[in-house]
């Protein structure tokens, strides 16, 4: 399974993605996760992507498009992958389904996750994820056992430069313009586009995702 977890940012792909690789044993390919750790470590990429992360723009496909690929390269073949954060744009579509056909991969499965911007920007305003197993938790929607701690493994959370507040309306707005028409896209390919509503809670939208996929019959 190949499988896109598309919508804006603070609709919850991070949460579900981790419940759904972790019920089903999936990989996940986190473009977000990747940028983070490599401005971290300091790597020419992280150093290059860092100006876009800050506010909120997108990282050139150029960029994007090579790290995903070296990331490919190193899962093993018959590997299930979700894909987050990626494909953001038509250029990166369209390279990404180049990379997939010399794979000989397709895209199984489009999971939409949308929500009104009231409830992305409540969501993002409180949200503390965990830099070690990418658990994403809410101040007050989901807050953690211990304040400030990771539940899995005790690592510190940390609350993300471009989830201040000034920020977000320009990634939301991003994602209208250049993400969102990669719905229609797939709809146009034989992948099959599921649409989730995520206003409830985290396990009832997993159980809707599962659901739309088909993995409970
Ligand atoms: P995310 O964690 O998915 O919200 O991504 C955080 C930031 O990383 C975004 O606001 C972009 O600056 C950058 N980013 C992540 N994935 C991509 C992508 N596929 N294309 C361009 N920029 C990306």
């Amino acid at each position: 399974m190949y499988l896109i977890l598309l919508g804006p940012p603070g609709v919850g792909k991070g949460t579900q993605g981790v419940l759904l690789a972790d019920a089903m044993g999936w990989e996940r390919v986190v473009t977000g996760d990747l940028l983070r750790t490599a401005k971290d470590e300091g790597t020419p990429l992280g150093n290059q992507a860092q100006q876009y992360m800050t506010a909120g723009d997108l990282v050139p496909d150029h960029l994007i498009i090579k790290m995903v690929e070296e990331k490919l390269n190193t899962l093993s073949p018959g590997t299930s992958v979700i894909f987050d954060g990626f494909p953001r744009t038509e250029g990166q579509a369209s390279a990404f389904n180049m990379m997939l056909r010399a794979l000989g991969r397709t895209i199984d499965a489009v999971v939409v996750l949308d929500a009104d911007d009231e409830v992305l920007t409540a969501r993002i305003s409180g949200r503390r994820s965990c830099r070690s197993c990418g658990s994403v938790y809410n101040t007050v929607l989901a807050p953690p056992k211990q304040e400030g701690v990771c539940d899995n493994d005790g690592t510190p959370l940390f609350h993300r430069a471009d989830d201040q507040a000034d920020t977000v309306q320009n990634r939301l707005n991003i994602y209208r313009r250049e993400t969102e028409p990669l719905i229609s896209y797939y709809e146009g390919t034989k992948a099959a586009v599921h649409r989730v509503p995520s206003h409830a809670g985290p396990d009832e939208v997993q159980a809707e995702v599962r659901a739309a996929l088909g993995l409970d019959e």
